[in-house]
């Protein structure tokens, strides 16, 4: 049982958009930020990737 969360991840409402890039093809994807704590499989050649580390800077 776990009724307590890390504060910080309460309001979670507010989604934006970001890049991420695969680091086996390179293929380039955007994605919400939420998904940003998730791990991603690349759509082009099935690398699963940590999204936290394949953000594309702008
Ligand atoms: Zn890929």
């Amino acid at each position: 049982m776990s009724n307590t969360h890390c504060p910080g991840f309460e309001s979670n409402k507010t989604l934006s958009e970001m890049k991420v890039k695969c680091p086996a093809c390179e293929k380039e994807w955007e994605i919400f930020s939420d998904e940003l704590e998730k791990t991603l499989k690349c759509a082009a050649c099935g690398e699963v990737v940590d999204a936290k580390t394949c953000v594309v800077k702008k």
